[in-house]
């Protein structure tokens, strides 16, 4: 096994939130209200995906603001008569461009409304993805998906393993078995950790889903190509509140740093999963985990004493 950074060692990490809605659809902020509250809480980044409305705001870009061009689509089961929403299953996507500044007069596209025909979702996603997009499988969770919805999507570079709008509203925000059922399908796919605000409920409010899921990017400088590039290559985690300092793969071992938590977990393809804990009242800040070699990925998922979890990519030892 070759010695490998698994995150890069240069460059520095930014706060992203990759999902986001505003009054453009069904958010209750403006653009610029999102920027402001988001810029006083550390972020750097902030991807607009508004459901069915293509928002590239390059007015809020500055040295210290990327706003990232993106919308949300949806595809829905047929509703039932009574028109009730409540057992339709959804695919949610977030499509993030990788250049908005070539594109005039661009609208969403919704995909084909075919429930079940994953023929013409998927020839709908690679059309996005030679269009210049990235897409997000979105809380399957919240969508009543299953198996038999996401085993075969394909051209979806990440899904989210954590949705903080969902787990507000009725726990459905956690998704890392939904995660590694892609991953040992083999599928080659990152995680994304994000908001998903609405912002109904003001900060402060216990239901306001703002600044609970987010993705830290490391980038050797803050700029619109290079966040989109750090997407592309996977060179980022997500969370809820844990910080990972270093991911390296070194002399056969996957050595771990941190910010204090209690269980270092590193999740194979296998039942085999690998464990630092920490005594009873005491924490963690890192740990060396030898591999065998047979684990075909790994990922690492960091929890701390609040039940709040950083979640690396899964990285495949073949790469
Ligand atoms: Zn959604
Ligand atoms: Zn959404």
């Amino acid at each position: 096994m070759k010695d490998r950074a698994l995150l890069p060692e240069a460059g520095q990490f930014y706060k992203a939130n990759l999902h986001c809605h505003t009054v453009l659809s069904d958010g209750r902020w403006t653009k610029e209200q999102v920027k402001a509250e988001y810029q006083k809480r550390g972020y750097s980044v902030v991807a607009f995906t508004d459901h069915r409305h293509y928002g590239w705001h390059p007015e809020l870009m500055d040295e210290t603001f990327i706003p990232l061009a993106a919308y949300e689509a949806d595809l829905n089961e047929p509703f039932p008569p009574s028109g009730d929403f409540q057992r339709v299953r959804t695919y949610h996507l977030n499509f993030y461009d990788t250049h908005p500044e070539t594109r005039t007069g661009f609208e969403a596209q919704q995909p084909p409304q075919r429930y079940g025909d994953l023929a013409a979702l998927n020839e709908f996603l690679a059309g996005k993805e030679a269009e210049g997009f990235l897409c997000c499988y979105n809380h399957p969770y919240w969508s009543l998906q299953n198996w038999q919805d996401y085993k075969d999507l394909d051209h979806v570079f990440a899904m989210e393993i954590y949705n903080h709008g969902c787990e507000l509203d009725g726990l459905y925000g956690y998704a890392p078995q939904a995660y590694d059922e892609m991953l040992r399908t083999g599928r080659r796919l990152f995680c994304l950790s994000t908001d998903d605000n609405h912002n109904v409920y003001e900060p402060g409010d216990p239901r306001c889903d703002a600044f609970g899921g987010f993705t830290m990017l490391k980038l050797p400088r803050l700029g619109y190509a290079e966040v989109i590039e750090a997407l592309r290559q996977g060179n980022f985690y997500a969370s809820t509140g844990p910080e990972i300092h270093h991911l390296v793969i070194r002399n056969g071992a996957l050595e771990v740093s941190c910010s204090p938590v209690e269980k270092i977990y590193v999740v194979t393809s296998g039942r085999r999963c690998l464990m630092e804990l920490a005594a009873p009242g005491q924490t963690l800040t890192g740990a060396a985990f030898p591999l065998r070699g047979d684990e075909e990925y790994i990922r690492v998922e960091c929890r701390d004493g609040s039940g709040r979890r950083a979640y690396s990519n899964a990285y495949w030892l073949d790469d």
